[in-house]
């Protein structure tokens, strides 16, 4: 398969809302389009590998406010590809099912666009396996229906024959069903459909905080309405929902039902909450700072093009070695130019951002803080020689004084800073029912408190990494009700975790 190419327009599947359940062409896609239009129902990141000049264009639906009208969308996705552009339509689950794709496609037929369709996972499937209801089974569904509850009011008829549906000898799945759970279930009652037949809602399925609700056809409209289930929702009746008392396996997870709060920079945050969401948890990413590079003024410059000539380099973290490349490549320099010189990194994380690239870091302490450094660095002669610390430009000076005072001549290069990060309201809105606010330093603890004030969640658990991030949030007016014993993230999980089981 090849990249997305000029003038074709590309009807992609985005699934039901967990990003890993992505395909491999639709990121392929993203990566590459010219323009993509993008609906609601789309993952969390779905969007992040798209280049930097790659338009995006939402013309998604929200519940009760005005929306662009299907023509509209056709004649837009028209208009670009005529425009030499390649286009990719992005859609919750599958372009096919529910989703508008076929309709979109015969439009681009009769305009003479050519179009590929890329399938996703569609959220009747998807939700339905996270929530451990097989949609067949051996012994109790040989057959699945995709119906949809929420018909089209614009058509004339109704087009559902209820008779038939009753009759079904498989498992019945409705999409868009919620809010008409209790007409649709009557109706179906009305038709022979058995009242005592087990039924499940699936809320948000496959995301972050999926509720799942198990009554019988004749009760879940109610019990729904008390649950406070909300769309986007599936829901599915059938034997095979009893099975979830067996397969159920989302909610087993040790951090399920538990919303905590991210606040690393968005570059670094993905570690941390992938490990917190493979633990059940709902992640909410809430960035005090952001890093920005600072590659391109004349003195990093100038410490880059000679990099060769230092006899040793100190990188103090991994986003050092990110832009540390960067400048190199800027200047026209790979890692041949590093061929002589001595490296050492600050930490176990910094010393894998390096061999990524192919470099096995000559020093590397135990524990991730300067003075550690320090103390490896004693077995290194530097005495008269010339060593580049490459750094943030807010970092302390503990490693360059060190140096310095060995007799070594130091050059500091600043090649990234970090800038306070403007909170996304939805985040800032999902983050005040927050079981937990992470925080792995004193820099996000500061930035945070100031820029959400009484926006803070109120009832959250405090986790510090550490002993100086803790007293940050001590300073800035928090209670802190976990610190980790190791001073890592792996270690901040732990300490979660275990917090979080007691
Ligand atoms: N093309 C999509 C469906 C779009 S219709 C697909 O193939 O999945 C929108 C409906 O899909 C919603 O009203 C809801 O019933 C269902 N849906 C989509 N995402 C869902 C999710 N994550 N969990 C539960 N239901 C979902």
């Amino acid at each position: 398969m090849s990249d997305a190419r000029s003038g074709v327009v590309y009807l992609v599947g985005a699934g039901p809302g967990d990003p890993g359940l992505m395909t491999a062409r639709s990121l392929e896609l993203i990566a590459s389009a010219d323009a993509i239009f993008y609906d609601r129902l789309i993952p969390p990141g779905a969007l992040a590998g798209a280049r930097e000049d790659t338009e995006l264009l939402y013309v998604g639906k929200a519940p009760g406010k005005p929306s662009v009208p299907q023509e509209e969308i056709g004649e837009k996705l028209i208009e670009a590809a005529r425009a030499g552009k390649s286009v990719v339509r992005l859609k919750g689950g599958d372009p096919f099912v529910f989703g508008r794709g076929g309709e979109e496609g015969e439009a681009l037929r009769e305009a003479g666009i050519e179009f590929e369709v890329v399938p996703g996972v569609t959220a009747g499937v998807a939700a339905s396996a996270y929530a451990g209801i097989p949609v067949t089974h051996r012994d109790d569904a040989s057959a699945v229906a995709f119906v949809t509850g929420h018909e089209d009011p614009e058509k004339a008829e109704t087009a559902l024959d209820w008779a038939a549906l009753a009759r079904f000898p498989g498992t019945l799945v409705f999409y868009m069903g919620v809010k008409r759970l209790g007409d649709n279930a009557a109706a179906l009652i009305a038709a022979g459909r058995d009242a005592g037949e087990a039924a499940a809602a699936i809320e948000r399925g496959t995301m972050g905080g999926q509720r799942t609700v198990v009554a019988t056809l004749g009760t879940l409209a109610e019990k729904i309405e008390r649950e406070g289930i909300g769309a986007p929702a599936l829901i599915v009746v059938g034997p095979v929902v009893e099975r979830r008392e067996t397969l159920a396996w989302l909610e087993r997870r040790p951090l399920h039902g538990r919303r905590i709060v991210v606040t690393r920079a968005r570059a670094q945050a993905s570690g941390l909450a992938k490990t917190l969401s493979n633990l059940g948890a709902e992640v909410v990413e809430l960035p005090a700072i952001r890093i920005e590079p600072a590659i391109e003024s004349d003195e990093v410059r100038g410490g880059i093009e000679r990099i060769g000539e230092y006899a040793l380099i100190c990188l103090t973290s991994p986003n050092g070695v990110r832009f540390l490349f960067k400048a190199m490549d800027k200047v026209g320099l790979d890692t041949r130019s590093l061929a002589g010189v001595t490296v050492a990194a600050i930490g176990p994380g910094t010393a894998r951002a390096l061999a990524k690239r192919g470099i096995a870091a000559d020093i590397v302490p135990e524990r991730y803080v300067a003075e550690s450094l320090v103390e490896s660095l004693e077995t290194v002669e530097v005495e008269g020689k010339k060593v580049l610390v490459a750094r943030a430009a807010d970092a302390r000076d503990v490693i360059p004084e060190w140096l310095a005072n060995r007799g070594a001549q130091v050059d500091v290069v600043a090649l990234y800073e970090t800038v306070r990060e403007v909170p996304d309201p939805a985040a800032v809105e999902a983050a005040q029912a927050a079981d937990y606010v992470t925080f792995t330093s004193s820099s996000t603890v500061r930035n945070l408190t100031e820029v959400l004030g009484d926006r803070f969640p109120p009832g959250a658990r405090i986790v510090s990494i550490g002993p100086v991030t803790s007293e940050a949030a001590r300073d800035a007016g928090l209670e802190v009700d976990v610190e980790a014993e190791r001073h890592d993230v792996d270690g901040l999980v732990q300490a979660l975790l275990a917090d979080a089981t007691q």
